[in-house]
């Protein structure tokens, strides 16, 4: 049978699947002998069961509830009923995630009109005995009843006006009483049904109340924003009350055991005298602080404060405690782990670890990934933040930060303005590789169409600046220089403040906090290293980006994206001229300039990287993507390249794609013009040479992208080491070079063994298998996902996190098959997902090397791949 009750002398902290964390903790504490007052918690099950099955409280659970309450009795010497020592209890639900705040609580339960009475008379305090009643009718009301809060309220707050008195504790025994006769008639007016007398009754409608707020609408948002589970439930903790509002030798108070702002390792908390339950937080008296305590009560206090380090040494992290005191004795509530900043979670970690607390793989494991953002980008103030008004928040955290500036509805304007000095947001339908300078120039960057892996999105990431993308609320019309959102319109100049860590956008500017990088931060992640099996590596191409990876931690570079390179003015008009040359001749003199560009771009990034490996991608987007677009730049294009705009409009027409993303891209653009990879093994492998001569070791990793055949592979393959060769014996110097491809199409998942047999690496292009895989595509799908997520036909979001039974199943199969045969072979994934955690998770269990991201997701990636490996058992903790 079923167990749906437990005591709390039966439960232990590794209960909380079923006891959810307050109930597990609870009989943890009781287990090592802390002061905790006497309960028992019904499980989290029997709240599946009752949300699941018609809302009625199970005739099993209630006659198991009814044995409790005997043995509860027995234990205690107290019951319900008015002649014995009185029992009261407290209702509190608890999940397994702690979600504070979002359920309800029910304090005092057991009072009615005769054990008020008793609880006078017993403790000869007829005002604290009123006091308890008229919380008990109100909690009970709101939670049960639903009968609104102001209808309590607003006569409290009026009693104590048309009375003078100051303080809820000026109130007199006849006053409360009085007071809880209007409540009483509240319940009739708004309910249609009395307050309950009867003690039982009150804890089953209790009971049924807390499962049912698991469902509460708070709950939800909060179980979303969190990542929390639906379907889990909360249990429900029954303790015997201790009255923090039993005279001036009582109170209660909420402590940490550090500081959750800062993380230095000092008490942190709070307290009120002659309070209960809510008081200390409610905001109407201002709480003392816990080091008061020391005068009022040493004892008490000296007591707590052993309490306190012994929890901490106990849940090896810094814990956040409820307590009551009552005439001087002190009551344990509740202890979780304490909600933290991201900078209060590494100096406690690191504290912690220095402290001999627990050891580095623990360390790693008390940070949240999600906090690490933090600590790399500004933030917005908190207090700030609350008083702006809110444009949108319908867009994609595509690149955190916060920044604020006026609008520009073009590169070339965003350029313009930051050259005079104004802060600019880019605000675009989507970007375009063209844009790329503007980027640069601007302060956050806002696209209405566009996923997590479209172009805004990746190449701010790369870059480390704020973008949101996919802000469907917006309509963004350049040519107008207008944008229009729920709320009204935004012209050119307006100003704007960007959360790219939400999505979310406000009106105005919004005071932001500096990114804070500590000691403890550089000690936190050297540890995560340590602890790590994958290998970081970064995507990124500038010199800046470069050099921030490596102070991140990279161990080297997993892909430069090479067409990145071509959009400098002046390189753009070459790649034209290459484009659109219509013999051989012309188009090797375009490329040969091309090629100086490139070589001095190779020689940055190679020397910035010296030994460590470098993998760079020869050229990948389909041509049209240089082409111009707009008349204007059409007209000036054709300038420059001598010919007429009909003849430019010839040319483009011919490029022109139904669907450029499966069209004439990739490795397919190298079998139709070889010389453009040749071009570009020239300048990497050119570089390499020269760097050599200079005394400086590289390791270049060329990079075929888009393959799906091995005879692609292998003619390309071909034609780079003829020219490697070529390059080798007439400088007579030797590189160690590797040439390997993308795996980003399905087909080359399938033959990855015979791939591997002719590959010195590959590295998992998830950006394009994900869309390959599924058929969506990768700029357009922001159409549809969210309503995908939102009905449950997708879990997630694919291109943010991997899909582990389609696109994960091929990188399974593709890595399992590919080290079978070529055990050697360096397994990389470069796409998005490389930087996703719970992506990482997965990779770490195959047999992958390394993950590649962008040089600001580095840390957490680490981390990541620390953390599983520490889940994953492989390392002991
Ligand atoms: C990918 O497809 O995952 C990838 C890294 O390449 P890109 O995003 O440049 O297409
Ligand atoms: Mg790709």
């Amino acid at each position: 049978m079923t167990q749906y009750i437990y005591a709390f002398d039966e439960g232990q902290k590794s209960m909380k699947d079923l006891l959810g964390g307050k109930g597990a903790n609870l009989a943890e504490m009781k287990r090592i002998g802390l002061p905790v007052p006497d309960g028992f918690t019904i499980t989290t099950e029997a709240c599946i069961e009752y949300l699941q099955h018609g809302s009625k409280l199970s005739a099993e659970l209630l006659s198991e509830l009814d044995n409790q309450l005997s043995a509860f009795s027995k234990r205690t010497y107290k019951s319900f009923s008015a002649d014995s020592d009185l029992l009261l209890v407290s209702v509190r639900s608890g999940a397994k995630i702690s979600m504070p705040g979002m359920m309800d609580t029910i304090l005092n339960l057991g009072l009615n009109d005769e054990n008020v009475l008793t609880l006078a008379r017993k403790t000869d305090d007829a005002r604290f005995a009123y006091d308890c009643y008229r919380r008990l009718l109100q909690m009970f009301g709101e939670v049960v009843y639903d009968i609104p809060m102001a209808s309590f309220d607003t006569y409290f707050e009026q009693y104590k006006a048309q009375h003078g008195y100051q303080n809820d504790a000026d109130i007199p025994a006849e006053g409360l009483q009085e007071i809880c006769d209007y409540y009483k008639d509240v319940y009739l007016d708004e309910a249609n049904k009395p307050f309950p007398q009867e003690p039982t009754q009150q804890l089953t409608e209790a009971i049924e109340a807390v499962f049912k707020s698991w469902d509460n609408h708070r709950a939800r948002v909060y179980r979303n924003l969190n990542d929390i589970p639906h379907d889990i439930g909360t249990a429900v903790n029954i303790q015997e009350m201790v009255f923090g509002n039993s005279g001036a030798r009582s109170g209660t108070g909420v402590a940490f055991t550090r500081n959750p702002v800062t993380g230095e390792a000092k008490l942190f908390g709070e307290y009120l005298l002659n309070a209960q339950g809510e008081d200390v937080v409610a905001g109407i008296r201002t709480p003392l602080d816990i080091n008061v305590l020391k005068e009022q009560m040493p004892e008490v206090h000296q007591q707590f404060v052993e309490v306190s380090q012994k929890l901490e040494t106990h849940y090896k992290d810094m814990q956040d405690i409820e307590f009551t005191i009552e005439n001087e004795q002190l009551y344990i509530l509740q202890t979780r782990n304490g909600k933290r900043t991201a900078n209060a979670a590494i100096h406690i970690a690191v504290d912690l670890v220095n402290e001999g607390v627990i050891s580095k793989e623990t360390a790693v494991q008390n940070v949240d990934v999600k906090s690490i953002d933090q600590l790399l980008h500004p933030n917005f103030d908190e207090v700030a933040l609350a008083e702006a008004t809110v444009i949108s928040k319908s867009g994609l955290p595509a690149s955190p930060g916060a920044s604020s500036g006026k609008i520009v509805f073009s590169a070339e304007e965003a350029k313009i303005q930051a050259e005079i000095g104004e802060k600019v947001i880019l605000m675009r339908p989507e970007t375009s590789p063209e844009d790329i300078e503007g980027m640069v120039a601007s302060e956050a960057i806002v696209t209405t169409h566009g996923g997590m892996t479209s172009h805004a999105a990746v190449v701010a990431r790369g870059m480390g600046k704020c973008c949101v993308t996919g802000c469907a609320e917006l309509e963004i019309n350049i040519k107008d220089k207008v944008v229009s959102y729920p709320g009204g319109k935004l012209f050119e100049g307006d100003v704007v403040s960007v959360d790219g860590a939400k999505g979310d956008l406000y009106l105005g500017k919004v005071a932001t906090m500096k990114a804070e990088r500590s000691e403890a931060f550089n000690q936190f992640m050297q540890w995560s290293e340590e602890v790590a099996r994958l290998n970081v590596r970064m995507n990124a191409e500038t010199p800046q980006d470069i050099e921030v990876g490596y102070q991140f931690g990279a161990t080297g570079i997993g892909l430069v994206r090479t067409e990145h390179m071509f959009f400098g003015p002046e390189r753009l008009v070459e790649m034209r001229r290459f484009i659109l040359a219509d013999s051989q001749v012309s188009r090797i003199s375009a490329l040969n300039k091309i090629r100086d560009y490139q070589c001095e771009d190779f020689e940055h990034i190679l020397k910035l990287s010296g030994d460590r490996p470098t993998i760079i991608r020869l050229l990948d987007p389909p041509l049209h993507e240089f082409l111009p677009h707009s008349q204007e730049e059409k007209v000036n294009v054709a300038n420059q390249l001598d010919v007429t705009v009909p003849v430019l409009e010839q040319y483009i027409g011919q490029l022109e794609e139904v669907n450029p993303m499966l069209g004439h891209r990739g490795c397919r653009l190298a079998i139709t013009y070889p010389e453009l990879y040749v071009m570009q093994v020239e300048a990497i492998i050119g570089s390499a040479i020269k760097l050599k001569q200079q005394g400086v070791d590289t390791k270049p990793e060329i990079m075929i992208p888009l393959v799906s055949t091995v005879a692609e592979f292998e003619i390309l393959k071909q034609q780079i080491i003829e020219c490697i060769d070529r390059l080798q014996n007439e400088a007579d110097v030797s590189i160690p070079y590797l040439i390997g491809t993308m795996i980003e199409t399905p087909r080359a998942c399938l033959i990855a063994d015979q791939l591997a047999k002719t590959c010195d690496f590959f590295s998992f292009g998830t950006n394009d298998l994900t869309q390959l895989t599924y058929g969506f595509s990768r700029d357009d799908a922001g159409k549809f996902i969210n309503q995908y997520t939102e009905q449950g036909i997708l879990e997630i979001d694919p291109f943010q996190t991997i899909d582990i039974d389609g696109v994960g199943a091929l990188i399974k199969l593709a890595v399992q098959q590919a080290k079978e045969v070529n055990p050697q072979l360096k397994i990389g994934v470069c796409g998005e997902l490389g930087g996703d955690s719970k992506s990482i998770a997965y990779f770490n269990q195959l047999s992958i090397d390394y993950v590649s991201c962008s040089p600001f997701r580095v840390p957490g990636a680490l981390l990541s791949t620390a953390q599983s490996e520490v889940e994953g058992g492989r390392i002991n903790v």
